[in-house]
């Protein structure tokens, strides 16, 4: 991909290096309460005690809840002490990734209108959202709760070792198959599927989270077609790499790589045939009303 020097989204929460710490709100350290008992118990604790509780009285704070919040260092996301250092692979992963968020802006601004713009939170290891907590393990995400994308750049990585999907359009397909998942939250698609979950087996469910999973894949693939249109961003080879990146995430071929076995009623995002399919006909219609995975038949 050409993507160098396109524009970056702003809407990225770089939270690397703060690790499942999800708005910066570390525990309680118990290594302070040692030294706290020794301070609260010297003429200077009682001394700040005082002070604490003269301050709460006049501002009509909790004294307790100040304590709390100072002491776990408070909830704002600014206040991580040292930013994160990536290496120069993975900061350069970073800016792709603003790039390629951009280019989805750019392109469902265009075609939904007051478009919600969802947030990208860049993390390490471990992170916490409004779906709850993740660790990279998870892989890629949205939570419709926060309308946030979660990633961890090392992903990429694992796709390219041990997924043997490499390329920079491969990793462009996996952040637009999650805004994907945005588009249907703003549509009211991912609601209506997430109802049925208490309505039957989980077997039957499954089927309906194939066809929402096989959306995403179509709308990664109109997002590239538009994309292409107003960038040019693609290159030989590209269409390739998502595709094979859809092959390789099918699960079918998950399955067989892991277990040898096979469990199609155990599928929840598609056989490697069905995503590459989905994929490819959004990309060559780069029309919206080509996508309703859930009327296709057969899928
Ligand atoms: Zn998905």
């Amino acid at each position: 991909m050409k993507w160098k020097g396109q524009r970056q989204s702003s809407n990225v929460e770089d939270r690397r290096g703060q690790s499942g710490s999800g708005r910066g709100s570390g525990g309680f350290n118990p290594m302070l309460i040692g030294p706290l008992f020794k301070l609260l118990f010297s003429k200077t604790g009682l001394v700040i005690v005082g002070l604490f509780l003269a301050f709460s009285f006049f501002t009509g704070n909790n004294p307790l809840s100040l304590l709390g919040e100072f002491f776990t260092g408070g909830n704002s996301p600014t206040e991580t002490s040292v930013p994160y250092q990536g290496t120069v692979e993975e900061n350069e992963l970073a800016e792709f990734s603003r790039v390629i968020l951009a280019s989805t802006e750019d392109v469902w601004n265009g075609m939904i209108e007051n478009y919600r713009e969802p947030t990208l939170v860049l993390f390490t290891g471990s992170v916490s959202s409004a779906c709850g907590s993740a660790s990279s393990a998870t892989g890629p995400f949205y939570c419709p709760g926060d309308e946030k994308l979660y990633l961890d750049l090392s992903f990429f990585e694992d796709m390219e070792r041990k997924l043997n999907a490499p390329g920079d359009f491969a990793q462009a397909y996996v952040i637009a198959h999650e805004v994907g998942h945005h588009i249907q939250n703003l549509m009211g698609i991912t609601d209506q599927v997430q109802k049925l979950r208490g309505e039957m087996t989980k077997a039957e469910y499954n089927k309906y989270s194939v066809r929402l999973e096989l959306q995403a894949d179509f709308l990664a693939g109109v997002w590239a077609n538009r994309s292409q249109r107003m960038s040019q961003m693609m290159e030989s080879g590209d269409l390739e790499e998502a595709l094979n990146a859809a092959y390789a995430i099918g699960d079918d071929r998950l399955q067989k790589q892991s277990s040898g076995r096979v469990v199609p009623d155990s599928f929840t995002h598609g056989t490697s045939a069905q995503r590459m399919r989905w994929f490819k006909k959004g990309f060559t219609t780069g029309d919206l009303s080509q996508g309703d995975t859930f009327n296709a038949n057969p899928l």
